[in-house]
C-alpha cells in the first residue's frame, strides 16, 4: 500500500475550533437562531430591571445568550468518546487474529455489546494458505420503515501474520468496530424511519500469509456472494466500509473505485458539518472489503485513512495502538456517517 505525504496536521485548540464548526446547519440538534434571540430581546424591552431578582435574571438571560450558542452545538455531535470507549475495551482484550483465544474474546465482546438486538452470527469456513480457517462475521439489524438496506461495516479482527508482535490494531479494526457499535446506540429503540440499517463485523480482512485476491478479505467475499445466491444484495441501497478512521491526524481519501453518488453524499454530509479539510483531499484506489459488493454491482464507498503516522510508519506495526486514534476523529466520523444515512433516506 502507498504510503501518503501528510496532509494537515490537527492543531492544537481543535477541540475549541472544530466542537462548533462553522456550521450552517446542524442536523441532529438544535441551536439558537436569529428568532429565539428577537424574542429575548423583546422580553426586555421594557427597559432595565430594578429588583435584585430583575438583575439576576437578566444576567441569567445575558449568560445564556453567550453560552447557549457554544453548548447547543455540542449536543449535537456524535459522541467519538463513547466510540472510542468501546474500541478500547476491544483493544483490551489484545490481539485477534484468526485462530487465536482473542479472537473468541472479540466474538463475545460483539455478542455482549449486541445481546439485546437482531443478531446473526455467519460462520463459515475460509480456504486459506495455512489450511481452512473458522471464521465468523456478525450482522446485526436495525429495522427502518422505508424498503431497503443501509449497511455500514468494519472489520474486527486482527492481522495473523503479526501475531508475533502483539499487534492489537486500535485503529486497524478497532477504532471503525467501536465507531459502529456506538452508532448501534443511536439506532436501538423505535423502528428508523428510513431504510433499514445493518452493522456488519467482518472477520478475516487481513491476509493470512501475504495480501492477494484470494489471501484477504474473507468475510466481505463470503457473505457478498451468499447474499447473491439469496437475492438479499438487491435490498441494498447502499453499503459502507469503516477501515483506519479513528487516526488522530485524519485524512480521508477519496477510493477511486467507490461509487460517484455515495462519495458526493459523504462529501456532502461532511461539508454541512464543516470537515471539508478531512475528506477526500487525495485520491486512491484501495483493496477492500467494499470490492466484493461493488464488483456486484452494490453502490459502496470505502471511507478509508490510509496515511497512519509519519511516511505510514504506524500501519500493521506494533505502533498501532489507541493512543494514536481520538474520539475527535471519531465524533467527525460518527457525524458523517450519521449524516450520510439521512442524505440516502432522503434520496
Ligand atoms: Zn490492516
Amino acid at each position: 500500500m502507498t504510503s501518503f505525504q501528510h496532509g494537515r496536521p490537527l492543531h492544537s485548540g481543535w477541540e475549541t475550533m472544530t466542537l462548533w464548526p462553522r456550521q450552517r446547519r446542524l442536523p441532529h440538534g438544535r441551536w439558537l437562531g436569529v428568532p429565539s434571540l428577537l424574542r429575548l430581546c423583546f422580553c426586555m424591552k421594557g427597559g432595565k430591571p430594578r429588583t435584585l431578582a430583575g438583575m439576576l435574571s437578566f444576567s441569567a438571560a445575558f449568560a445564556f445568550l453567550l453560552l447557549a450558542p457554544l453548548a447547543s452545538p455540542a449536543q449535537a455531535h456524535f459522541s467519538g468518546v463513547t466510540a472510542l470507549e468501546y474500541a478500547r475495551e476491544l483493544v483490551a482484550i489484545g490481539p485477534r487474529w484468526p485462530t487465536s483465544p482473542g479472537h473468541l474474546k472479540a466474538e463475545a465482546f460483539l455478542r455482549e455489546h449486541f445481546k439485546h438486538d437482531q443478531v446473526e452470527e455467519d460462520t463459515f469456513t475460509a480456504t486459506t494458505p495455512i489450511g481452512p480457517v473458522a471464521m465468523r462475521n456478525f450482522i446485526v439489524r436495525f429495522p427502518g420503515k422505508k424498503d431497503g438496506v443501509i449497511v455500514l461495516s468494519s472489520h474486527y479482527e486482527t492481522n495473523y501474520p503479526l501475531r508475533t508482535i502483539n499487534f492489537v490494531g486500535a485503529n486497524d479494526g478497532a477504532a471503525t468496530t467501536g465507531l459502529l457499535i456506538a452508532i448501534a446506540d443511536q439506532l436501538r429503540g423505535k423502528p428508523l424511519d428510513g431504510y433499514s440499517v445493518w452493522l456488519v463485523f467482518f472477520d478475516g480482512e487481513e491476509a493470512i500469509q501475504s495480501w492477494s485476491a484470494s489471501d484477504s478479505t474473507y468475510g466481505s467475499r463470503h457473505l457478498a456472494a451468499k447474499w447473491g445466491r439469496d437475492s438479499t444484495l438487491g435490498k441494498i441501497k447502499a453499503f459502507m466500509l469503516a477501515d483506519m478512521i479513528g487516526d488522530k491526524d485524519l485524512d480521508i481519501q477519496r477510493e477511486t473505485r467507490s461509487t460517484g453518488w455515495l462519495v458526493d453524499l459523504v462529501r456532502q454530509a461532511a461539508h454541512q458539518y464543516g470537515y471539508d479539510r478531512y475528506f477526500f483531499q487525495t485520491e486512491e484506489a484501495v483493496e477492500d472489503d467494499h470490492l466484493a459488493f461493488v464488483n456486484r454491482g452494490v453502490p459502496s464507498i470505502d471511507v478509508i485513512d490510509l496515511d497512519y503516522g509519519p511516511n505510514n510508519s504506524y500501519h500493521h506495526t506494533a505502533q498501532d495502538t489507541l493512543d494514536k486514534v481520538s474520539a475527535r476523529s471519531l465524533t467527525i466520523d460518527g457525524d458523517v456517517f450519521m449524516e450520510t444515512i439521512r442524505l440516502i433516506d432522503l434520496r
